[in-house]
Parts: C-alpha cells; sequence; structure tokens
C-alpha cells in the first residue's frame, strides 16, 4: 500500500481498529475544540437561542448555578442528537459547560472496559452507566459471593451464585438502558487480554492481584488507550492514570504505565488480598467513584483544568487513607521509563507473547513448599485415633482478630506475622503455653493451620530453620494442615464459619 504523504510516522503502522479508534478521538477532541472557541468569543447581547428541547427540561437548574448561567452554550445544528428522554436522563450533568450536548455525544460514543467487578469495578460500573457511556465492556470470571456484598454494591443477596458479568449486566440496565453492556464472562490471560482491550478506548484495572495488574496495563500499552489503575486495602486507597497518552504527540510524552512506576513486583509473601488482609466497603467505593470521574476526565478534556494541563509535570499518584488528616494525598509519580519492557518489547512486538504474568509475581509455586509427607489432610487429622496416642496441637497461624472470629478447640494462636519477625521469641512462648498445659507427651507434635494452607507452610519451614538454632524447643513439627481451614470446612465441619 502507498504511504500518505504527510502522515505523522505514529500513525504508518496502526492497524485498522487503532486507526478507527484515533479517529473517534480526534472527532472528538475536535468537537470540543469548537466548543472551547465558541465558550471563549465574546457573547452577543440578547437570549440564547439553544435547543428548545435541551432548554426547556433545565431552565430552573441553570437558575441554581448562577455562576454557570453566563457560559450557557448553543449547540448548533443539535435539535435531535440524542433521544427525547436522555435530554432529560442526562439533563443535570449536561448544563455544566463542561459537558454541554457535544461532551454528551462524546460519552454516548465512548468505549469503556471495566475489569473486575467487585468493590472498584462496582460503583465505578454504576456510575459510568449512570452517565451514559454507550458502551461498557465488564469482564470478570467469578460468580457472586456473599462475602462480596458488604462492599460490591451492584450485585445483589439474590444473584447469589450468578455470574458478576450478568449479576452486573442486570443490574446496570436496571439503571440505564440507552446504554450497551459487552460481556466477558472469564479472566483475563496473555491469550486474550489485548483484543479485549482493542475494542475498547479506555480501561479500568479493578481487579486485585498484582499478575492481572501488570497483565491489564502491558495490554493497554499495546492496545494505545490510558488506563484507569485503582486499589485499595483495608482503609488505604490509590488511584493513578496511567498509559495516558497512549502514544507521545507533538506536545507530550507518553505516559507512564504500570511497569514504568514499578518495574519489579512486590514480594508474593508481602501482598495481601481484600480476602487476607480485609477492606472497608466506603474507602474501595470512594476509590472505584474516582475512577469513573477520571475516566470522564479522559474521555471529556473539558472537565480538566487548564492548571492540570499546564502544571502536570509527571503522573499524579493519589493516595486515601480513612485515617490521613486530609484523607486525601497527591503525589507526583516519574514519566515513563526509558527502558520499560513494555512500552518497548511489547509495545513494539505487539504482544504479551504469553508471558508469565504469575511467575513474574513469583506466585507459579507459592501453595507447595512442603513435600507431601509434611502435610495432613483435614479429614486425616480428625480421624486420628486416641489409642495411636494425642493428635498434634493445631498452632492457628492466623492474625489475631481472625482467631478471635472463629477457631478450631484446643487449637492455640501464634500469628504468622510474629513468627515471621521474632521465631526465637514466638517459639519460645509456644515452649510456655506447653510447660502451662502440662502435655503428658514430651516433647509433644505440633500442626501448623492457617486459612488456605498458604502461610502455615511458611510457618513450618521457619520452625526447622530455628529448630536447627535452638535445642531447647519441646515440640517437633508434624508439618501443616493441607488446605487450611477452608479445607477444614469442606472435609471436616460445614457449619465452620466462612468469612
Ligand atoms: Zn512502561
Amino acid at each position: 500500500m502507498a504511504e500518505l504523504q504527510g502522515l505523522p510516522e505514529e500513525y504508518r503502522d496502526m492497524s485498522l481498529e487503532e486507526l478507527h479508534r484515533e479517529i473517534r478521538r480526534m472527532e472528538q477532541l475536535i468537537r470540543l475544540l469548537k466548543d472551547k472557541v465558541e465558550l471563549s468569543e465574546p457573547r452577543t447581547s440578547g437570549p440564547d437561542t439553544q435547543d428548545v428541547d435541551l432548554h426547556s427540561t433545565q431552565k430552573t437548574e441553570t437558575q441554581t448555578l448562577p455562576c454557570r448561567t453566563n457560559t450557557a452554550r448553543k449547540e448548533p445544528g443539535c435539535t435531535r442528537s440524542l433521544k427525547v428522554q436522555e435530554y432529560k436522563r442526562y439533563g443535570r450533568q449536561m448544563i455544566m459547560p463542561e459537558v454541554g450536548l457535544s461532551g454528551q455525544l462524546a460519552l454516548k460514543k465512548a468505549r469503556v472496559l471495566i475489569v473486575g467487578l467487585g468493590g472498584l469495578g462496582s460503583p465505578a460500573a454504576a456510575y459510568l452507566a449512570a452517565a451514559g457511556i454507550g458502551t461498557i465492556g465488564l469482564v470478570d470470571g467469578d460468580k457472586v459471593e456473599l462475602s462480596n456484598l458488604h462492599r460490591q454494591i451492584i450485585h445483589t443477596a439474590d444473584n447469589e451464585g450468578m455470574e458478576k458479568v450478568d449479576s452486573a449486566r442486570k443490574f446496570l440496565h436496571s439503571l440505564n438502558k440507552e446504554i450497551k453492556l459487552v460481556a466477558h464472562p472469564y479472566h483475563l490471560s496473555s491469550k486474550n487480554a489485548v483484543e479485549t482491550l482493542e475494542e475498547y478506548d479506555v480501561v479500568l484495572d479493578c481487579t486485585d492481584r498484582p499478575a492481572t495488574r501488570y497483565l491489564v496495563s502491558d495490554a493497554a500499552v499495546i492496545a494505545k488507550i490510558p488506563l484507569v489503575h485503582g486499589s485499595a486495602l483495608q482503609t488505604e486507597g490509590q488511584l493513578m492514570v496511567l498509559n495516558n497518552p497512549p502514544i507521545a504527540t507533538a506536545s507530550k510524552k507518553k505516559g507512564p504505565c504500570y511497569r514504568c512506576i514499578w518495574p519489579k513486583p512486590p514480594p508474593p509473601q508481602s501482598i495481601l488480598t481484600c480476602g487476607e488482609g480485609g477492606i472497608l466497603g466506603p474507602v474501595v467505593g470512594v476509590i472505584g467513584v474516582l475512577m469513573a470521574m477520571e475516566t470522564m476526565k479522559i474521555l471529556l478534556p473539558a472537565l480538566r483544568t487548564n492548571a492540570d494541563e499546564s502544571t502536570r509535570k509527571g503522573t499524579p499518584f493519589l493516595l486515601y487513607s480513612a485515617y490521613l488528616n486530609p484523607s486525601f494525598k497527591s503525589v507526583t509519580m516519574r514519566g515513563a521509563r526509558e527502558n520499560c519492557l513494555a512500552c518497548t518489547t511489547m509495545a513494539n512486538g505487539r504482544t504479551l507473547k504469553n508471558y508469565g504474568y504469575d511467575t513474574f509475581c513469583g506466585l507459579s509455586c507459592p501453595v507447595n513448599i512442603l513435600p507431601p509427607d509434611e502435610r495432613m489432610e483435614p479429614k486425616a487429622y480428625r480421624s486420628i485415633s486416641p489409642t495411636s496416642g494425642p493428635a498434634p496441637i493445631l498452632v492457628d497461624v492466623r492474625e489475631n482478630t481472625q482467631y478471635n472470629i472463629c477457631h478450631i478447640e484446643n487449637s492455640i494462636n501464634i500469628p504468622w506475622s510474629t513468627i515471621r519477625e521474632d521465631p526465637a521469641d514466638a517459639f519460645q512462648s509456644m515452649n510456655k503455653h506447653i510447660q502451662h498445659n502440662g502435655s503428658s507427651q514430651v516433647p509433644c507434635e505440633i500442626c501448623f493451620i492457617c486459612r488456605f494452607g498458604n502461610d502455615s507452610q511458611l510457618a513450618v519451614r521457619r520452625f526447622r530453620e530455628q529448630q536447627q538454632k535452638d535445642s531447647g524447643l519441646k515440640f517437633t513439627c508434624k508439618g501443616d494442615i493441607r488446605g487450611g481451614l477452608k479445607a477444614w470446612r469442606e472435609q471436616v465441619d460445614p457449619e465452620f464459619p466462612d468469612y
């Protein structure tokens, strides 16, 4: 194919889909620039002759926003750009000069992908659907669980067991039938991520696994779309807008990706998920809502202030803490890295090439640290006959708060965090416990248990190391309970609380 003269270099290798996306982006930009010119031009006297349908439904609202009344705009040639009911539905946001009819049409034309329909994805999806984003893609391979409902507000108890994408669709359609919802009922992988993201203009990463965060970011770099990234745990949350702009332009450098900011993943043992560390609903909710806002700012540049644009030197990294005063803190992050794997090799190769994300994050073999003969099934532990001697003492290594929620009778609690930080002290306290309880079996035997059977293996390994150094320990270790309390519930006690 002959090269078009004057076509900037960055567009020459773009696929048809990327070109269509660029055209959409530029059309949107042109509309906004025209609006800006119109708003900046001196107003002529006399009443505004704005479209009748829009104006008549909004007269009272413009009166409640006196500071905006002098910027009410005329929308040329727009007598029926939206359905009649859409003027009513979106009226309150359309009368804002930053949105206007052209902005609403831009939202209607936009295609936004939400990866993860949990605590972040729920409020983000609800606000974006309500705002009239024309096409929203929903990615999640999980089903709705009762433990989701305190924070994942678009799912209801009636939908327990339903695919999250279907539950989300049900809720979002009840909120707004004017939009198109596309279900992607699977987990993203290096095989499907790029082709999924390529269908959209912006992606929101609402997941909670480091491996998936790298995957979504890398795919966003290859698909050349901005990424709104959020995360939350316990009482804190974070927000970043990445890969924005997704390609360098004459006036701006390419925005950094997640890998530019965090070239190395955190050590796997330092990672807590919401299921392990806990999360307060409003904390994750506030980040999800902010993600929706940042998405609208990407889609509607008029929502960004001039000051934002001229002073922004790097990527803003917003931190929220329920305990901070003020609750929000903004840190400016560095720009894109020159040697970033995603922004260079992957982007140029235009593929993830089956990159091993779990291996990169150290998650390929975290659950089988111990050899099989050191692991005991819950039912095997339960069936130990008293005639063959006392069963090993169960040492529960969950944090004390979780142990207090529920535990197996006669088990003792020594948290993994205590063992990890000071194994000598932790195992000495176990010595004292055994002496205090006058175990008839000296040395007696212990067996570690935790929630899912991961920390218990680390505790066994730490015990073995300590045993080499400390000959005064009055107990030996049998190993751990495979699968932890989750397996205990499945094999021994179905009534054991699942929290
Ligand atoms: Zn990068």
